[in-house]
């Protein structure tokens, strides 16, 4: 499938260079994964998709509704990538990871508040889950993306299920 994000944005630039600063080490477009995502923090599974305002239509932000000289092409284009997004998206959580999406607007406005919310995020998941990966069969997270706009921290994480159980 054609990528539809583009690569090493000024915005993912930028928090990448404030999380290295906030001391986070993480790897880059993990291809493996659903989606490529952006920033990906394997141990505590948590990845990050830095999502472009325009391609992946941000909520009422007005990058998102620039005028467009040929709407009847870019419609159901934008619309499959959200489709696509979402996609995404479940297919991570169904392999355990926890989403955060962040706006490109939302890190040029603040960059800070960007990494620092990853960084909760990378903090609040427990390191029990993953150091046990040789045993999860299936890792469930009912927990909704993180947002910058929605920023609802319900922790639901949940269900290991041990195949081998106490064999091991
Ligand atoms: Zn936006």
């Amino acid at each position: 499938m054609r990528r539809i994000r583009s690569k090493d944005t000024l915005p993912e630039l930028m928090l990448r260079r404030e999380m290295h600063r906030l001391g986070l080490r993480f790897r880059c477009h993990s291809k493996d994964l659903p989606g490529k995502p952006d920033i990906v923090f394997r141990r505590k599974r948590v990845a990050v998709l830095v999502h472009g305002c325009f391609w992946h239509q941000h909520l009422g932000c007005i990058e998102a509704s620039r005028p467009q000289t040929n709407s009847k092409y870019w419609s159901p284009k934008l619309a499959r990538n959200v489709e696509r997004d979402l996609k995404i998206e479940y297919a991570l959580r169904n392999l355990g990871f926890e989403t955060v999406i962040l706006w490109e607007c939302e890190i040029e406005r603040d960059v800070s508040r960007a990494a620092d919310l990853v960084k909760r995020a990378v903090e609040r998941r427990n390191p029990a889950l993953s150091s046990k990966g040789q045993d999860t069969l299936f890792i469930y997270s009912n927990k909704r993306s993180t947002s910058l706009s929605t920023e609802s921290t319900r922790t639901t994480d949940r269900v290991i299920l041990n195949r081998r159980g106490a064999a091991r």
